[in-house]
């Protein structure tokens, strides 16, 4: 059977940088300036220099300024939380991202703890990080943020659902179980309340697990590590993953035999991928969309 639904991430990206451009588009007539993202990217990883080209293009896209800080490998730790100082006291920043990975020289954890908690657009500040766990999230990461609004499009309802996500990390496979667990969806409309538990490298016999998933996701930096085998006849399968193997871009998941099981599937590239920038323009509007509005009632 080959019936499985292509989950493309494309549209549902383009219809998000049409919203923002049209929000963004308002809030500059009322405001007299378009919401600012400030990126800071630190040394010459080639991965990172591409997702924040990326980042920039999208930006312009949908009528947001972006400016991004281009720092050398060298830089002390000392000199980057006093960007970040500078860009948390600048009224006209509204939202602030540090691609990852930094030189190793540099406090990953201390320097997302810099970012002011009301900029912070990729959601990774311990505030916003506890709001989410609390269920009243404000920015929510922008990778699972995606995976929602995909799972929304589609009116993938999960309510009640299995849902196994494999991969803990602080930027996909936490939030993401967060997400599918709350009492209240974090978008409107959106998934919420499935039954969650997540898998990491120590859990023993892995395909016990996902065989359970009505909703797999997964987000192990594994080349096609989930094959047809680990999943269940019907289930849905999100991949997070991007691996190059061979020159070529491949998810977690086993694209061409999972999805002769799977009820639908995401592929690599073109499915989560694409969301993830329009997240963040998402959330960089809403954090102007909030400055502006605590400005004007604090006039
Ligand atoms: P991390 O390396 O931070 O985390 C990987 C997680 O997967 C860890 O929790 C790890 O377990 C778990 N894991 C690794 N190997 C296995 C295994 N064999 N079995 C079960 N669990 C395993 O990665 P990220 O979360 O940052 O990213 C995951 C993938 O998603 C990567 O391919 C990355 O490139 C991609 N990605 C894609 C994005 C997009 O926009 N599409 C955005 C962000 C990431 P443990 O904790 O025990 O080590």
């Amino acid at each position: 059977m080959t019936g499985s639904t292509i989950l493309y991430g494309k549209p549902i990206a383009e219809a998000t940088e049409n919203e923002v451009r049209r929000r963004a588009e308002l809030l500059r007539n009322r405001i007299g300036r378009a919401p600012r993202l400030a990126a800071i990217l630190v040394g010459d990883d080639p991965a990172s220099r591409v997702y924040v080209r990326n980042k920039e293009a999208a930006c312009q896209r949908a009528g947001l300024e972006s400016h991004v800080h281009r720092l050398p490998t060298a830089t002390s730790e000392e000199d980057l939380l006093s960007l970040i100082e500078q860009l948390n006291g600048d009224s006209n920043v509204d939202g602030i991202l540090v691609q990852l990975p930094l030189p190793e020289s540099i406090d990953e954890r201390t320097v997302l703890d810099a970012i002011d908690p009301t900029k912070d657009v990729d959601g990774f500040h311990p505030l916003n990080v506890g709001l989410l766990a609390q269920g009243r999230p404000r920015f929510v990461p922008c990778t699972p943020l995606g995976i929602l609004e995909l799972l929304r499009s589609h009116q993938i309802d999960v309510a009640g659902c299995h849902a196994v996500v494999v991969g803990r990390s602080d930027i996909v496979g936490k939030p993401m179980a967060l997400l599918l667990a709350q009492r209240r969806p974090a978008i409107e409309g959106g998934p919420a309340n499935a039954t969650v538990t997540i898998a990491h490298s120590r859990t023993p016999d892995l395909p016990t697990v996902t065989r359970q998933a009505d909703l797999l996701v997964v987000a192990a930096g594994q080349p096609r590590m989930i094959t047809a085998d680990m999943v269940r006849h019907g289930a849905i399968v999100i991949d997070v993953g991007i691996n190059r193997v061979d020159g070529k871009l491949v998810g977690d998941v086993d694209f061409e035999s999972v999805r002769e099981v799977s009820r639908a599937i995401t592929p690599v590239p073109g499915g989560v991928g694409k969301l993830t920038v329009a997240m963040l323009l998402r959330n960089t509007l809403s954090a102007a969309e909030a400055r502006a509005a605590a400005t004007s009632s604090a006039v």
